[in-house]
């Protein structure tokens, strides 16, 4: 569940913003230890813009129904009380959980589980590294989550925050849309298709469906869901071998044509098995058992096709070599030449 985030940056000149530019790779959790009414987020942000106690600074305040923002991400902030070159100041975003006795405090501390999903996300940060302020310098804090014997509980809702958004992911994401191919993808967005295809574990033939959720960078993959039932009709089915171009030739249709219409863009890559949709009215390949109709004048062997037969419909018995087995409703049979029938 989001919770609303408000930024209220401290100014670049207060003490308590002494600025920089880390990568961060941990998460620090702390309580203000503030049980006053009234000592939620916002008190504490206008409390930090309005200079707090000298140096002393943090990267957000969580209560039970917002978070408030004071320090960017990327700034160290003198939260962890490991010193002014300490992996915990320097490396960690620091999260105040307020204690407040007006507040909700099973519902701040899902809040913060939150935030912390979504900051492990932004900066890479592993479970492992979202720590106490206590892991840095010792101090009893967070205070009532140590005290209730709760920290364990709290990475729980940490890691469901983080099952639960990689199930509708956001942000470096890419939901397929019809018509697309990764080629176009890489292109639309700037990025090498084939990076997206590595990312997402998708290999030849680069097969992706309308709905499919890509990643854009690192993390979760996603599941490919089944392909649409191909609709029946004008339809070709890949062989081993095949090319576009070669089928293009095989069916006297331009292979580009057969491209755009299954959004089969460079490189071109098709597979066995594959069924692709022909152009509206190419007919499909003839099959014993379809009902046909007779537009030539003559038998495979030259004589005349009677009218009355021409007007019928026939079932196709056998396929030959450039002719088709003709079973009249009466069970007559004849061979008549394929490119003289068209599917009823
Ligand atoms: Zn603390």
């Amino acid at each position: 569940m989001a919770v609303p985030i408000i930024e209220q940056i401290i100014p670049a000149s207060n003490a308590n913003r002494p600025g920089g530019n880390y990568t961060k790779s941990y998460i620090t959790i702390h309580e203000t230890g503030n049980r006053a009414a009234g000592a939620g987020a916002k008190n504490h942000a206008n409390w930090l813009s309005g200079g707090a106690n000298g140096e002393i600074g943090y990267h957000y305040t969580v209560d039970d129904h917002e978070i408030y923002h004071h320090i960017p991400d990327k700034e160290k902030a003198w939260h962890a009380g490991d010193g002014g070159s300490g992996t915990g100041n320097l490396r960690s975003i620091g999260i105040e959980l307020c204690v407040n006795a007006d507040g909700d405090f099973e519902q701040t501390k899902k809040n913060a589980a939150w935030l912390v999903a979504k900051l492990m996300k932004d900066n890479s940060i592993s479970i492992e590294n979202v720590v106490q302020h206590n892991h840095w310098s010792g101090k009893n804090c967070p205070q009532t989550i140590r005290e209730t014997g709760a920290w364990e509980a709290f990475l729980a809702l940490c890691r469901d925050e983080l099952d639960g958004s990689n199930t509708a992911p956001s942000g470096d994401t890419y939901t397929v849309q019809a018509g697309d191919c990764l080629s176009a993808i890489g292109e639309k967005l700037g990025i090498d298709w084939r990076d997206i295809a590595a990312v997402n574990g998708i290999t030849e033939p680069y097969t992706i469906y309308a709905g499919q959720i890509l990643q854009l960078s690192g993390g979760q993959t996603n599941p490919v869901p089944k392909p649409e039932p191909q609709p029946a009709g004008s339809t070709y089915t890949v062989v081993s071998g095949d090319s576009l171009s070669k089928i293009g030739a095989k069916l006297g249709i331009d292979w580009q044509e057969i491209a755009a219409l299954n959004r089969i863009c460079d490189p071109y890559i098709i597979y066995a098995g594959q069924v692709l949709t022909l152009p509206g009215d190419t007919p499909r390949e003839i099959q014993v058992g379809d009902r046909v109709r007779i537009t030539c004048d003559t038998y495979s062997t030259g004589q005349r096709i009677p009218s009355w037969v021409k007007d019928a419909t026939h079932v196709v018995s056998q396929i030959g070599d450039g002719k088709l087995l003709l079973g009249a409703d009466g069970g007559i049979c004849s061979w008549v030449p394929a490119a003289g029938v068209l599917l009823a």
